[in-house]
């Protein structure tokens, strides 16, 4: 099982190699500005490293927002960041699945994701991610990610499972990985962070693996049970996102 870090972006293989991670997870623009992706110089030293790269999309994006200049916004960057993944040779592309926001309602969510992923043509994969909590989120609960499924799962998605966030969000851990893969059919990366808040608490506070609130046996049988890419979010830098991946795998 691959094991690795969210790195930063300026020089991403070397920040791998400080962390012993074989997999990264990088930005290809600000996430909090809707700037587009430029081109990058090392994309073909990325591309031909041999350790797999997921990247994430900005943060400001929201495919489902009731603002439709948002709305379009979201969908062009993320278009935009798919194309630049692509140019890295990454493997996919996590983005948030977003809030109804506005008079929008979650039934409308579903219609504009299909609208969003249609026109998006692409060998890499958007993989959707849960969210810890926020009003008309369109993925927080397994109950979540399968009604999105069933509108959206023949579309070539994927699901990002990130354990800071199912933990705000209340999800059981025990049977976690196993029913979202029913629900979707499969797990395609774990964000494997410790949270700081409560069970159901709804914030989205990441922390080092053993220092949050997280049983480290649930997590661990989170992450065990999915099969899937891991990588950290979690605070500290290299020295401590190093010494995270060292607890997952000296555990798995
Ligand atoms: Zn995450």
């Amino acid at each position: 099982m691959r094991v690795g870090a969210h790195v930063p972006s300026g020089r991403p293989l070397e920040e791998a190699s400080l962390r012993d991670a074989d997999v990264m997870q990088i930005f290809l623009s600000n996430p909090h500005q809707w700037r587009s992706p430029l081109q990058r110089t090392d994309a073909e030293a990325l591309g031909t490293a041999g350790i797999p790269i997921y990247v994430h999309a900005p943060y400001l994006i929201n495919v489902v927002s009731g603002n439709p200049r948002l709305r379009n916004r979201s969908r062009r960057l993320l278009a935009e960041t798919v194309n630049a993944a692509e140019s890295v040779g990454a493997v996919g592309v996590v983005v948030h699945g977003g809030h109804a926001t506005g008079a929008a309602t979650v039934d409308e969510g579903l219609v504009r994701w299909e609208k969003t992923l249609k026109p998006i043509e692409s060998p890499v994969p958007i993989l959707i991610e849960d969210a810890a909590g926020g009003e008309n989120a369109m993925v927080r609960s397994v109950e979540d990610l399968a009604r999105l499924w069933d509108a959206i799962g023949d579309l070539g998605v994927g699901v990002c499972l990130d354990t800071c966030h199912a933990w705000a969000a209340g999800e059981d851990f025990q049977n976690l990985a196993p029913r979202v893969m029913s629900a979707t059919g499969r797990i395609d990366l774990v964000h494997a962070n410790d949270s700081k808040d409560g069970f159901g608490s709804r914030r989205d506070r990441h922390t080092n693996l053993g220092d949050g609130q997280i049983p480290p046996e649930l997590l661990i049988h989170v992450i065990r049970d999915a099969g899937a890419a891991v990588v950290v979010e979690t605070p500290g830098g290299a020295e401590a996102q190093a010494a995270d991946i060292e607890w997952i795998r000296t555990r798995l």
